[in-house]
């Protein structure tokens, strides 16, 4: 296959091309920026951050909030947008449509 970046010819099975170092193949497809369902405190932009970026989430939040609490308040702009672009981590329990799950 190719490179997407530089067009050189590398490995089928390659995650990184050998070439200019950019992520290539189906690693991209499995690490998307999403925000996750799980370990989120307001609306789960920092976990889904700090999983694209392979880092501790309390590292994320801790330089968001300060970054968030320095005026001109870039931080907390940012964190709105990356709430409203970033997509929600699909559903891991799908039950079929029309079947009600009841726990009562
Ligand atoms: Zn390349």
């Amino acid at each position: 296959m190719y490179c997407n970046y530089c067009g050189k010819v590398i490995q089928d099975d390659a995650n990184l091309c050998a070439y200019c170092g950019k992520r290539v193949g189906a690693v991209t497809a499995r690490k998307r920026l999403v925000r996750p369902r799980t370990g989120r405190k307001i609306a789960g932009v920092c976990a889904g951050v700090a999983e694209y970026f392979d880092i501790d989430v309390t590292v994320v939040r801790v330089v968001w909030l300060i970054v968030a609490l320095m005026p001109p308040t870039v931080g907390l702009l940012a964190y709105i947008v990356a709430w409203i672009v970033m997509p929600e981590e699909p559903e891991v329990h799908s039950a079929p449509a029309g079947q009600q799950v009841t726990t009562t």
